[in-house]
């Protein structure tokens, strides 16, 4: 299926390993040119290289970081990379994402804490909206795509800052979405199960030492208790993040994703 994404720009934000490395690489293969963010530079460059490596669209790397304005501001200006200066520079497509918080229990959480969890997982994608929907609006054409957790549906209490934050994030684009939805531009969460990524790996790890018991048996536990008996692969992800960007999945807007296999044990 051709997703009629060739040409379009697109911003991926925590996109050197991972789920958003996997969201640019989907979308660089459509043709989309992107620019890619991470704060590790080394990391970044090196993906960038792949991606640009396996074309079809060009990558450009911003080592900063995403929670900080002077990196938002920074990730931002170089939409004028990707096009000439006379073209309108915005962004087509914005995939917002940037690490989980950590895991732990709540009673030893401080209101910095907090500040810090809201900064990263539900204002700094707020802020990334607010810098590029005005353009999407203008140009009758906009996607984003906010990567959360399948923590919004089905919360644990260890990672209570995560259920926090992203569910402020979520009601704050049930909202918006709806506003912006007659220009052609829709706002969609993408929520992940559990993908074979380094995050799951720490969460795993954060839970092993908490419990005290080794790291692979709550990694089986986890792979047992999905519906598929496996993880998720970033590939998969990136696949469906590519399909909600594309000119096909105009009248998917306002909806929660979740991509976990069937795990979440409810009917809706
Ligand atoms: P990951 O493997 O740890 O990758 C995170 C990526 O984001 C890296 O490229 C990292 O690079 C970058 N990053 C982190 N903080 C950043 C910041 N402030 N500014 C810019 N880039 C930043 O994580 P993942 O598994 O792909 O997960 C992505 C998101 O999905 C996370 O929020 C995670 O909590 C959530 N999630 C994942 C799963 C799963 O199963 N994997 C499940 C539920 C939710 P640098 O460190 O160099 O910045």
């Amino acid at each position: 299926m051709d997703l009629g994404l060739q040409g379009k720009t697109a911003l991926v934000c925590g996109a050197s390993r991972g789920l958003g490395y996997a969201c640019a690489s989907a979308l660089v293969a459509e043709g989309v040119d992107a620019v890619i963010v991470a704060r590790e530079p080394r990391a970044l460059d090196q993906a960038a290289h792949t991606l640009n490596e396996q074309g079809a669209g060009r990558v450009i790397a911003v080592a900063a970081d995403i929670a900080a304005e002077e990196g938002r501001v920074r990730a931002l200006a170089a939409a004028r990379e990707l096009r000439d200066a006379a073209a309108d520079a915005g962004f087509d497509i914005v995939v917002t994402n940037a690490g989980g918080p950590p895991a732990g229990n709540f009673r030893d959480w401080s209101t910095e804490d907090w500040m810090r969890a809201l900064n990263v997982n539900m204002l700094s994608a707020i802020e990334l909206m607010r810098a590029t929907i005005d353009g999407m609006i203008a140009r009758g054409f906009g996607r984003i795509v906010n990567i959360t957790s399948t923590a919004v549906k089905a919360p644990s209490s260890y990672l209570g800052l995560s259920n926090g934050a992203r569910c402020g994030l979520t009601g704050f684009v049930a909202g918006v979405a709806r506003e912006v939805a007659p220009h052609g531009v829709t706002i969609n969460n993408l929520l992940p199960g559990t993908f074979d990524t380094a995050r799951l790996a720490a969460n795993f790890q954060a839970v092993a030492d908490r419990d005290g018991v080794p790291v692979e048996s709550i990694r089986d536990k986890r792979r047992e208790a999905s519906a598929t008996r496996r993880f998720g692969t970033p590939e998969e992800f990136g696949a469906m993040c590519a399909f909600m960007c594309s000119v096909h999945a105009g009248y998917l807007n306002a909806q929660n994703i979740l991509l976990d296999g069937g795990t979440y044990p409810g009917t809706f």
